[in-house]
């Protein structure tokens, strides 16, 4: 028989939760020939998430919880889940009901087949959300797509189910700073996009607020791409020719018209300009330097406090 990990990220959820279990409890039930694991992560809850999980684990044998010994962050809730779960499939779901639990069926279907190495969830609208926000992330979208050769699609959500096969080969890539829509890109295999509406949560607020989805978007940048350093770069080339043109046509005003002076204030901006442009670059030089510098600590991505539900202590390092 064939069993499915849900992994579950947490953090402050004890209101949807319930929501959430109902709902894969009774998903889960009408598979037949499959069975599941369901691994919630508390990332660090301050609510009483962890309370809650416990009592789902005294009532069901399949409920399996980790818990972070502060909030390091989905990604790293998910990395977690992916490497505690045994499952033939694997699944990554929010505790929110944004991804509908009832798709997994499909999901299963489509892996069943045997084309596909994993079924994804693309929401084709975003509504419900604001239009400003959904302007920002369009354009993210196009820009990573367009400089990144990891193949990032607009509207993806983490929601997925995936053979063993591809979840190993993302356990695979060791990175500490994780951006797993890349990631998942990245890794290749193949994927079957299915689209759905936008659904709301149904209970408790988002954690993303606009300047912490700017961070993420930025630092999926710098993950996946250099063309920031080769920009710059260019840039730099592009103010020297300038700069090259500008002494020939003071040169020659100078033979011509005789007037060494004057043009201070031009002189001023130009040097503010330069002078802007220059910390500008040596700044996207910082962030690929911030980044290898996090990356050789080689800290743990997460650190457990406590658990219940594995039988190897492998499994929740
Ligand atoms: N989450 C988490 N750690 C965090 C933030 C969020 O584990 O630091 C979980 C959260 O509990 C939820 C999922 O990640 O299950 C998605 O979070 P949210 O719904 O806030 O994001 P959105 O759906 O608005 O993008
Ligand atoms: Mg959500």
């Amino acid at each position: 028989m064939k069993l499915i990990s849900v992994i579950v990220p947490c953090f402050n959820e004890r209101e949807a939760l319930p929501f959430f279990y109902r709902e894969i409890a009774r998903i889960s039930g009408e598979q037949k020939g499959v069975s599941f694991e369901l691994l919630f992560i508390d990332d660090g809850s301050t609510d009483e998430t962890l309370d809650y999980l416990k009592e789902l684990r005294r009532q069901d044998p399949r409920v399996k919880y980790l818990s972070f010994s502060r909030n390091f962050g989905k990604e790293a809730a998910m990395f977690a889940g992916l490497r505690a779960a045994a499952g033939d499939y694997v699944a990554v779901m929010d505790a929110d009901m944004q991804d509908p639990p009832g798709l997994l069926p499909k999901m299963l279907d489509v892996l069943e087949g045997g084309e596909y190495d994993c079924a994804a969830v693309r929401r084709v609208s975003r509504q419900g959300e604001p239009r400003i926000r959904s302007f920002f992330a369009r354009m993210f979208y196009r820009i990573i797509n367009r400089i990144s050769n990891a193949d990032i699609v607009d509207g993806a959500r983490d929601f997925r189910l995936m053979t063993r096969q591809m979840t190993d080969a993302i356990l695979s890539v060791r990175e500490v700073n994780r951006f797993s829509k890349g990631i998942f890109g990245w890794v290749g295999f193949r994927t079957k996009w299915i689209e759905f509406e936008n659904v709301r949560r149904v209970a408790g607020e988002t954690k993303w607020s606009f300047w912490k989805l700017f961070l993420y978007s930025l630092e999926g940048i710098v993950a996946f791409s250099t063309a920031p350093l080769a920009i710059s770069s260019i840039a730099g080339l592009f103010f020297c020719l300038f700069a090259f043109l500008m002494v020939l046509v003071v040169i020659l005003k100078t033979l011509i018209y005789g007037d060494p002076v004057g043009g201070w204030p031009s002189l001023a901006c130009i040097i503010l300009f330069t002078g802007g442009i220059q910390l500008f670059c040596m700044g996207i030089l910082g962030q690929y330097l911030a980044k290898t510098y996090l990356e050789c600590k080689r800290r743990p991505i997460y650190l457990v406090r406590e658990s219940d539900g594995f039988a190897d202590a492998q499994q929740i390092l």
